[in-house]
């Protein structure tokens, strides 16, 4: 029996992962820690959250009397640290609490993981740590040894986060791994992002906001090709290393969105293009050589099959999305919990 802290887990990826152990591991314990700010969703769990080995509880991971009393109490064997602010336009018009979550609550983390001895600290990072790559250049990929480069105050404070786990596995020993995945996307993924966006838009007949020209590339992979990953890193990945995640799904922002429409029956005439963030990264891509070879991983979705699916998926899935754009969801842990 293990007992596992996943935090961040009513949000899009740690909300995949949390059904994902839950159902793989009968027999260890998942330990859901989330603050349900606006990104975070309970109604994404509806259907672990009466499993025997599931237990959600709500705090803030930086409250570092809270998340100490919580170590004590349940004695975790592995953390797993999803939570963090992660909207990048979002950081560029609000810094400061992507510091507070994402640098100050994982140093929490890491604080009560080596208090209370913890046998894995995992942190959830990104590709954007490593800054962005010319358009230009397909030869060029980051690697775990690509020099960090962060562009946003959002993957400023995930690479912070990841230099401070480097430093508590050093200086403490404490055993640690980092995954740096690429794009994710996948069923649960809130609203304001791309892939979601852009079907919830073109449904509704609504314009496509695209950024600039729309060429900027990113490097799509399935969350549940992230789950696998992590599976694989928390058992048997190697202590104080970090692994690249990536499925070599490169497309431009405006393929991605020609493809939802085409595959909805929609006009291209919806695409508005809108002026670019500041700083906007040109290009990601992942190299996972490492992970593949060392962990055997694999990933089973290739994009062109994985966005059907996931354009399937918000079809089937109305009301999830619906509840979220008119904020009904927020009412969700009011009900479920509040009554209890
Ligand atoms: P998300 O915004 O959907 O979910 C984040 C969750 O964290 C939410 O449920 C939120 O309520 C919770 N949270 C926020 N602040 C908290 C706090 N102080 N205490 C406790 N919980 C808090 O994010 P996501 O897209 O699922 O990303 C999860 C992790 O994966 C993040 O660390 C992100 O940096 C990383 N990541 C994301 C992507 C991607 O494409 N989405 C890619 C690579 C890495």
């Amino acid at each position: 029996m293990k007992k596992i802290l996943v935090t961040g887990g009513a949000g899009f990826i740690g909300g995949n992962f949390v059904h994902y152990m839950v159902n793989k591991y009968p027999e260890y314990k998942i330990v859901n820690l989330d603050l349900l700010t606006y990104a975070g969703n309970l109604e994404t769990l509806k259907n672990v959250e009466d499993k025997e080995n599931y237990k959600f509880v709500k705090g803030d991971i930086s409250d570092r009397e809270f998340v100490f009393k919580l170590f004590e109490e349940e004695k975790f064997d592995i953390v797993i640290n999803f939570a963090a602010e992660s909207h990048v336009d979002r950081s560029v018009t609000d810094p400061g609490i992507f510091v507070q979550t994402n640098v100050l609550g994982t140093q929490v983390l890491l604080d009560a993981s080596k208090e209370f001895k913890v046998k894995r600290y995992h942190q959830v990072s990104t590709d954007e740590v490593y800054g962005d790559l010319p358009i230009d250049r397909n030869d060029l990929f980051f690697t775990e040894e690509t020099p960090l480069n962060p562009s946003s105050p959002y993957s400023a404070s995930k690479t912070s986060a990841d230099l401070l786990v480097q430093a508590y596995h050093r200086t403490y020993g404490l055993p640690t791994t980092i995954s740096r995945c690429s794009n994710n996307y996948g069923p649960y993924h809130f609203p304001e992002k791309l892939i979601p966006l852009m079907i919830s838009r073109a449904l509704n007949d609504e314009s496509l906001p695209v950024y600039g020209n729309g060429e900027n590339v990113r490097d799509w992979l399935h969350v549940y090709d992230h789950c696998t990953a992590i599976d694989l890193i928390i058992h048997n990945g190697k202590v104080g290393d970090v692994y690249n995640v990536g499925g070599h799904n490169e497309r431009t922002n405006l393929e991605v969105v020609k493809t939802i429409l085409k595959s909805l029956d929609k006009p291209e005439s919806l695409i508005t293009y809108v002026k670019d963030r500041p700083g906007h990264d040109l290009r990601y891509a992942i190299d996972p050589t490492k992970l593949e070879n060392e962990l055997g991983w694999k990933p089973k979705y290739n994009f062109d099959i994985g966005i059907k699916e996931t354009i399937q998926w918000y079809l089937d899935n109305k009301k999830w999305w619906q509840n979220i754009i008119s904020g009904e969801y927020q009412k969700y842990y009011k009900n479920q919990y509040d009554n209890k």
